[in-house]
């Protein structure tokens, strides 16, 4: 009996020459999970990439402050710890990108996984992307997805070129979109619920003096609307009268509490509620992809059992490649 299926064995002749765009490990997701992940596969000498939409779109960025992670006294903002965590990453040799991931391929050998400015691949890929996915919200939201309503500029942008749109959101990633969108659209309505801009500092100053942006604080977005296609946006500001902006796409990053999952697109399996399933080591049912952090339920949602859970699957991957390397070498 042949110790390795064929599929396996196919897999392991490939060739994986290390280029630019070649990692060892991919890590999505760079909250505390992915981060810790990433500090361990890096120091572990494998060539690592984390790419994460933004400090502030994950439950740990957004938290104002936070005193019971161990070792850090505090009180320290979310974002300044988890920025902490991805100096510690680098200094060990893991790269960052700043993006977000819109697909992968992960039956594929090596692993492909698209963002939205690069394809990269990998022998293994970590999922950390945490539980703050969108829930839809706003009437008309639904009913006009993929009519003018979408979750990704990067994806869908170049369609309003000279158009009205608008971003409801508030977080970097709205921010980091409606950016993107200023290179095609005439005009940007920034619709914000609070009063102000959770985004990091530099960002927000640049889409709050950009000339084609208008930043509206403070003010809800009460329902999108149109028929066949987008139309309008009925918005109300805080102690204000509601009225309706025309628009012709209305891109939305409101966050919610559901694991994020859209861009697996079924690949995996999930519980009910939407959550990964891993076995002790985070190893889901597809070999070389680990899952950690909120996207799984089973457990209670804070930093340290996030980062925590990271360092299980970073240990375990890094056998993963070991393993599989010297199956390749034993053939030479
Ligand atoms: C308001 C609030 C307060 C909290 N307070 C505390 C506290 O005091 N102490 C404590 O220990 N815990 C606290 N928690 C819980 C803690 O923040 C989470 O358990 C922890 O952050 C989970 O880590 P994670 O890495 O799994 O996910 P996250 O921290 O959510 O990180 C996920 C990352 O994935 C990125 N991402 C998502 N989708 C994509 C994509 N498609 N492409 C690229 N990147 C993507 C996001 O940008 C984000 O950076 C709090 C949570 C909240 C919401």
């Amino acid at each position: 009996m042949p110790l390795l299926d064929t599929q396996d064995r196919e897999m392991l002749t490939k060739e994986f020459k290390m280029g630019d765009d070649q990692y060892d490990v991919v890590i999505i997701g760079g909250g505390p999970a992915g981060t810790s992940a990433a500090i361990y596969t890096s120091r572990a000498d494998l060539r690592t990439l984390v790419i994460d939409k933004g400090l502030t779109a994950g439950a740990l960025g957004i938290t104002g402050m936070i005193s019971n992670y161990p070792g850090v006294v505090g009180p320290v903002s979310g974002a300044e710890l988890v920025e902490t965590m991805r100096q510690q990453a680098e200094s060990f040799g893991a790269e960052f990108l700043n993006d977000k991931v819109v697909g992968v391929d992960l039956s594929a050998e090596p692993k492909m996984i698209m963002a939205g400015t690069r394809m990269v691949y990998a022998k293994v890929v970590i999922l950390a992307t945490g539980s703050m996915g969108r829930t839809t919200s706003i009437p008309g939201e639904v009913e006009l997805l993929g009519h003018g309503v979408s979750y990704c500029a990067t994806c869908d942008g170049a369609f309003f070129r000279d158009k009205v749109v608008a971003v409801v959101g508030n977080n970097d990633e709205a921010v980091e979109e409606a950016l993107y969108l200023t290179k095609f659209a005439a005009h940007v309505h920034f619709v914000v619920p609070t009063p102000q801009l959770k985004a990091r500092e530099a960002t927000a100053a640049e889409l709050l003096h950009h000339p084609h942006v208008e930043v509206h604080l403070g003010t809800v977005a009460k329902a999108i609307t149109g028929d066949q296609q987008v139309k309008g946006i009925r918005i109300r500001p805080r102690g204000g009268e509601e009225t309706e902006l025309p628009i012709d796409g209305a891109f939305v990053y409101l966050q919610g509490g559901k694991p994020i999952t859209d861009f697996l697109m079924g690949q995996l399996e999930t519980t009910e509620q939407g959550c990964l399933i891993v076995d002790q080591e985070m190893h889901t049912q597809t070999p070389g992809v680990f899952a950690v952090g909120d996207l799984l339920c089973s457990h209670v949602k804070q930093a340290v059992i996030a980062a925590a859970d990271g360092v299980i699957a970073a240990i375990a991957a890094e056998k993963y490649v070991r393993e599989r390397s010297a199956v390749r070498a034993d053939w030479g």
